[in-house]
């Protein structure tokens, strides 16, 4: 049988997803293959369906110990053999499960990392027929991916010496280069064995709500959407709780999902929201990885993620149907100082808590550029498009855009008159003029742009930078004190040859004033 009628008669789909015929191929021919979609994308069957095509064994290779179990039942479902070990199992269990495996019957073997370093299971796995090594999340890897776990590299030599030599599929949907550049060399796969699909999730809408009273917008939200499927995310389990809480009392009937609850009730609300007992979930970001409901319409961000890759895969589950679906994100910039403290008292080393950082100033830029957010969003994974998705907040957003080209061309300028040597705060504090940055040994004082934009509040400067930043004017560098420099279209702006556009309305001082009034 070739592959596409095992893609019809055992998947029961008339056709490929964009990138899976292609990853298949690869895969079917033996090569080593980097596969990168989206969330949703389509990714399992990209390995399932040559693990039937193989006479052999396929071993999945997932950190995701709890779905493990999901992910069997449902491929038992569709009659295709398949199984996990893991430490879920009592030890007559493992050892039934192994000798049943040993006999050929099973197409799919599912284990943890954790497992394959394990010497003597190691050696059991080297006598076994592996076709193919499938690795899920390849981006737990990369230092550079969003859940870097650095024992996971523990297994990439002994998965190297398996002496059937299979083909190697790893999958993620992390998709910034540099995660493709870690997993490349260390998995070493040839550029030419990459597959990346497009990333754009066209019946996705995106939506920003800054400054909302959450709590009574999602429960209006819920109520509008009565009989939709949902997911509400939340940083902390006491946030979820307390959502869970706020809105059951106003006679919504929600379900929860934290690490804090004990199996059997995570198991409970997780079933419950699957089979449409409730229309809406409440929980943190441990719930939804490798969930398959189609049926979800909406995913809204109570509190903002600390990257943009959690952030799309999180919006991703949305929409699986390929029905419209909308992802909401509700933003105040407080919600940053968790992730910030976070980030400064993690015990990972400095280099990486840089990485992190920086992934949060750029979920923050999103939630303040003006820019279409799919646009945004696909750049920041490398994909650049000159075409706008049409139906995220920002596309619809008919405010009229005053032209604040005087205003770029103040701060681009400061920017060169400090030879493009300082960051973002102290450009800020020029551009307003504070008195600590005037008189120190560097004299910013002596600038003509020092204090050009005095009548602002520092709040709106630094908005304005962000702005700049978030559109391409400036950009920062990535070293321990990022710099502001300005792009080519910066300069562009400086000389006179462009000119920018903004929606929001700046605030300046003597307002501020006005409303304290
Ligand atoms: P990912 O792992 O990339 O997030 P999944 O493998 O869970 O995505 O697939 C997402 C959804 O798309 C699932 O419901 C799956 O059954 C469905 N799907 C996968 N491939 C196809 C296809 N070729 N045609 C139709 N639906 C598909």
């Amino acid at each position: 049988m070739d592959s596409q009628s095992v893609l019809k008669d055992v998947f029961g789909y008339d056709h490929f997803r964009p990138g899976q015929r292609k990853i298949i191929n690869h895969v079917l021919n033996g090569d080593r293959t980097l596969g990168i979609m989206p969330t949703g994308g389509g990714k399992s069957v990209c390995y399932q369906l040559p693990a039937i095509m193989f006479s052999g064994l396929t071993l999945v290779v997932s950190p995701l110990i709890s779905l493990m179990k999901d992910q069997v039942d449902s491929l038992n479902e569709m009659n295709i053999p398949a199984t996990f070990i893991n430490s879920t199992l009592d030890y007559r269990d493992q050892e039934e499960r192994m000798r049943y495996i040993e006999s050929g019957a099973v197409k799919l073997l599912y284990a943890a990392p954790e497992r394959i370093e394990n010497p003597e299971f190691y050696s059991w796995l080297c006598q076994l027929p592996i076709d193919l090594v499938a690795i899920d999340e390849a981006h737990v890897l990369s230092s550079w991916g969003h859940d870097f776990r650095p024992s996971y590299l523990n297994i990439i030599d002994p998965l190297n010496q398996l002496p059937s030599q299979p083909a190697w599929l790893a999958l993620t949907a992390t998709a910034t280069s540099r995660v493709q550049d870690d997993l490349v060399k260390i998995l070493d796969i040839p550029d030419d064995n990459i597959v990346k699909t497009g990333f754009a999730r066209d019946n996705i809408a995106l939506k920003i709500e800054r400054g909302v009273s959450k709590l009574p917008y999602v429960l209006n939200y819920v109520k509008s959407h009565k009989n939709e499927s949902g997911i509400i995310y939340a940083g902390r389990r006491k946030d979820v709780d307390a959502i869970y809480e706020y809105l059951n009392e106003h006679g919504i009937k929600a379900g929860r999902y934290h690490a804090g609850l004990d199996d059997e009730e995570r198991h409970q609300q997780q079933e419950d929201f699957l089979f449409d007992e409730v229309n809406v979930i409440v929980a943190t970001n441990a719930f939804g990885m490798g969930i398959n409901k189609t049926n979800v319409r909406y995913v809204i961000h109570f509190t903002i993620p600390g990257t943009i890759e959690s952030y799309y895969q999180e919006v991703g589950r949305a929409g699986r149907d390929g029905l419209p679906a909308e992802a909401i994100l509700l933003y105040t910039p407080a919600d940053l100082r968790l992730h910030r403290f976070f980030i400064e008292q993690s015990e990972a080393d400095d280099d990486y808590k840089r990485s992190l950082s920086e992934k949060l100033r750029e979920m923050n830029q999103y939630a303040m550029t003006e820019v279409c957010l799919m646009r945004y969003i696909l750049r920041y994974f490398g994909e650049i498009t000159e075409e706008n998705c049409g139906h995220c907040s920002n596309c619809l957003d008919n405010r009229e855009t005053t032209d604040v080209t005087d205003d770029s061309q103040k701060v681009l300028s400061c920017v060169v008159r400090m030879e493009q040597k300082y960051g973002k705060k102290t450009v800020g504090r020029v551009l307003a003029g504070k008195a600590d940055v005037a008189s120190d040994w560097r004299n910013f004082g002596k600038l003509s742009t020092f204090g050009i934009l005095h009548d602002w509040t520092l709040k709106s400067i630094n908005e304005f930078i962000e702005y700049l930043t978030a559109n391409g004017y400036l950009i920062t560098t990535s070293g321990q004190y990022p710099l502001l420099r300005l792009t080519k279209k910066g300069a562009q702006v400086l000389k006179g040859q462009a000119t920018v556009a903004r929606k929001t309305v700046t605030i300046r001082v003597d307002q501020v004033k006005e409303i304290a009034n």
